[in-house]
């Protein structure tokens, strides 16, 4: 070993044969080194490759305030519910487009394929979301600031997620449904078509309730809840209990998590950092993780049993 390294520099680190297999992702990894050694280091396959390439520190999201049990965070407001009401109510109507429209046109087959259709399309779409508010921008970005943000808690309390009240955990989805929806309601009539709307936009909207059920415990449930997990048409608690482990980095998608294993195991989300990483060098974080933002806190006696 002859490299001599200044103190308190980053380096990449990687092994050439780990890149990219699964759970030893940190490519590029950073290093916070400070040792110096004299001989020269010889490169096998197996050995770890240090390249002296500064590369500057990556973004960790500010993590909120820990979060109390009667924190008003949690609560929901009028202005939530408001949403949450305007999102169902676009929805309700495409779901009323389709069905009076399958009435006058006798047909059910195509909406109800539609619907199928739009249901496995709102899982894929919730995972993308997912993965680029966990691992892009932080609390100032545009439009998607607060949702990062409250991502960002959740990684550290998770069990918030199951304290935070109903609209309160659906307003920001809701009101995307409603500018999407709205417009949608407006200008078509074909029931094909609001068979797949109603059905992927009330999917999303209602995705963080999912979420929230995915970190519920069984015997607090509903039944029938318990019963649609396990069947895999709601995301399952343990398929979700993955995302919330090192490294961080799979089981993105909340809806029906269909597509998560696909996803996880063709590497797509990895793929797409690499690309978005090498065409304009952005990391994300989940390449940093473990840091101390993402280790969750385990909730204390007192917080369980105050409601
Ligand atoms: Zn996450
Ligand atoms: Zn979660």
């Amino acid at each position: 070993m002859s490299t001599s390294f200044p103190h308190h520099k980053y380096y990449s680190l990687r092994s050439p044969n780990n890149v990219g297999r699964r759970h030893h992702r940190r490519f590029p990894a950073l290093v916070h080194c400070s040792a110096t050694s004299t001989a020269k280091a010889k490169q096998k396959a197996d050995q770890l490759v240090i390249e002296p390439r500064p590369l500057t520190p990556p973004p960790i999201a500010k993590t909120p305030d820990r979060p109390s049990i009667k924190d008003p965070d949690l609560l929901s407001t009028w202005p939530h519910r408001s949403w949450v009401a305007s999102g169902c109510t676009t929805v309700l109507i495409s779901l009323l487009k389709c069905a009076t429209g399958s009435a006058h046109s006798h047909m059910w087959l195509e909406p109800v394929l539609a619907g199928l259709f739009g249901y496995v399309l709102a899982d894929l779409g919730s995972g993308v979301y997912h993965w680029g508010i966990d691992n892009y921008g932080d609390a100032s970005t545009p439009v998607f600031g607060s949702q990062i943000e409250a991502f960002q808690g959740h990684h550290k309390w998770p069990w918030t997620i199951t304290r935070r009240q109903f609209a309160n955990n659906l307003h920001a989805l809701a009101r995307a449904v409603t500018f999407t929806v709205l417009p949608l309601d407006l200008v078509f009539n074909d029931p094909v078509v609001h068979g797949f709307v109603w059905v992927c936009s009330g999917c999303i909207m209602f995705s963080q309730q999912f979420h929230a059920w995915a970190h519920g415990t069984k015997s607090r449930l509903p039944p029938l809840v318990v019963a649609l997990q396990d069947a895999g048409l709601l995301v399952s608690r343990s398929q979700h209990a993955a995302h919330h482990h090192a490294p961080y980095n799979s089981n993105y998608c909340i809806v029906s998590g269909v597509w998560n294993e696909f996803l996880d195991e063709n590497k797509v989300f990895e793929a797409l950092e690499m690309i978005l990483f090498f065409q304009l060098g952005v990391r994300p974080r989940s390449w940093s993780e473990p840091s101390f933002g993402w280790i969750e806190e385990i909730e204390t006696p007192s917080q369980t049993t105050v409601y």
